[in-house]
């Protein structure tokens, strides 16, 4: 059987993982974008992450940026107070 069916065509193509560098078929990668906004999709570029590294990358340990976020009153205060505080924190640090 040389012939290839058509439909798999399509589900034949491979993307780059950006982490490690190795060949996943696209069904199989995760779309990692760099902009953290998978819904505006228009002139947009998705980077691909294979299945290991994207667990990898979900799993990594925060707890800093959270306290870091807590402290400067994420949700409890206004968007410009929280910035501020943020910056004024990450700039000790
Ligand atoms: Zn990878």
């Amino acid at each position: 059987m040389s012939t290839r069916n058509r439909w798999h065509t399509d589900s034949d193509e491979t993307v780059c993982c950006i982490a490690c560098g190795t060949d996943v078929p696209r069904t199989d990668a995760r779309e990692y974008d760099k902009h953290g906004n998978r819904f505006e999709r228009e002139d947009k570029q998705f980077e691909f992450l294979c299945k290991p590294c994207h667990k990898e990358y979900s799993h990594q340990p925060r707890n800093e940026l959270e306290a870091t976020l807590v402290e400067a009153g994420a949700g409890t205060t206004d968007d410009t107070t929280f910035l501020k505080r943020y910056v004024a924190i990450v700039r000790e640090e």
